[in-house]
């Protein structure tokens, strides 16, 4: 398709308007969602076909390799793209490196945003030490967000379930709007202003917590999640959904010195002190063994068990999680890694400013 993209230029003008590598990567895009697609149909699962996507759904572009700089006059920074100009940018961030790529999105609700991917050269001898003494096993749940082994509890935020009631009364006066009317899309974008709000609490709240781990703890365990069983219960599956504990485990896993995920596998039945089995409902919020009397909340047990899980997959010394130069304390080699990051991420101002607007 990159070969045909010059032909096609030629034929069809407009394509002149847009910088070459910006279309060569939607080319590439288009390839790879392909293949996505054909190997996992191989694999067994059930593949519909690509989509076309419309106006309204594409909303990224790709700069890779050239088209790009970021400047600064004055106090302002600009973003520089080839074939469109200069954008005034709100750069939040030190670009560390190279620049290698830069990713334009349209949020849903009309928000820009670029995001930038630069190569960092990383040398090995600054991995950091790591302590197990700073061990933290953390159980992830409806009600409590995260319990940890040191016996702290974060309450759930459950931010989707506070805008409901937002919501469904942007849906209504979504139904009652003209098709294809005016009034039915500036209702439609109010709509997924809420959604975004939603999105951005949640992030908010799982970039503090993670954050908060990674520095008090050199080592984290977590369950392996298998949560999407789960999903099929229909009196939890909004909750769960609402949690995402995924995002915030790969939150963790790039924010702390070192992530296991341990498998799941009788965490909340087992009691943490003596090992005895206590099978329990998901609404018995406490843990009671009979055998050795301990009575505690039934996922400070389960995140103590992770923790000794997590702990007896290095005592025993199996598979585990760690890469080779951490395992023993041996004096590293001094080796050159390249760390493909994704670095930094800025909000470009877009021509129409979203309008204030107030919920409830
Ligand atoms: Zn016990």
């Amino acid at each position: 398709m990159n070969y045909i993209l010059t032909e096609l230029k030629q034929q069809e003008s407009w394509l002149y308007n847009y910088h070459s590598k910006m279309l060569q990567s939607v080319s590439t895009q288009l390839e790879s969602a392909e293949k996505t697609l054909i190997e996992r149909s191989k694999k067994g699962h059930n593949t519909g076909k690509l989509r076309f996507a419309r106006y309204g759904e594409y909303r990224t572009f790709t700069y890779n390799q050239s088209g790009y700089k970021f400047e600064k006059y004055g106090k302002q920074d600009y973003l520089y793209l080839s074939k469109i100009g200069y954008i005034e940018i709100r750069q939040h961030r030190m670009i560390p490196g190279n620049i290698k790529q830069v990713i334009v999105t349209r949020s849903k609700s009309g928000k820009w945003h670029a995001c930038v991917t630069c190569y960092i050269v990383e040398s090995t001898l600054n991995i950091p030490k790591i302590s197990f003494e700073k061990a933290v096993g953390i159980d992830v749940g409806i009600k409590s967000f995260a319990y940890d082994s040191d016996g702290h509890q974060t309450p759930n935020p459950l931010n989707l379930k506070k805008m409901l009631k937002p919501l469904s009364r942007a849906q209504r006066s979504i139904s009652r709007k003209v098709k294809g009317s005016n009034n039915r899309k500036k209702a439609v974008k109010f709509y997924q202003i809420i959604h975004e709000r939603i999105k951005n609490r949640r992030k908010d709240f799982q970039h503090k917590l993670s954050t908060q781990y990674a520095k008090n703890h050199d080592v984290v365990f977590v369950e392996k999640l298998e949560k999407l069983n789960m999903v099929k219960n229909k009196k939890l599956s909004r909750s769960i959904m609402d949690s995402s504990w995924g995002t915030f485990v790969q939150k963790l896993e790039y924010k702390c010195k070192l992530l296991v995920e341990v498998p799941a596998r009788n965490t909340t039945i087992n009691c943490s002190r003596c090992g005895n089995k206590v099978p329990k409902s998901l609404a018995v919020r406490i843990h009671r063994c009979d055998k050795c009397n301990l009575v505690i909340d039934r996922d400070y047990n389960a995140s103590i068990n992770i923790l000794q899980k997590g702990l007896d997959i290095f005592g025993i010394g199996l598979d585990m999680k760690l890469p080779q130069e951490l395992r023993e304390v041996t004096p590293v080699e001094i080796s050159m890694r390249s760390v493909k990051q994704e670095v930094a991420v800025m909000t470009v101002f877009s021509k129409e400013k979203p309008k204030s607007f107030s919920i409830g």
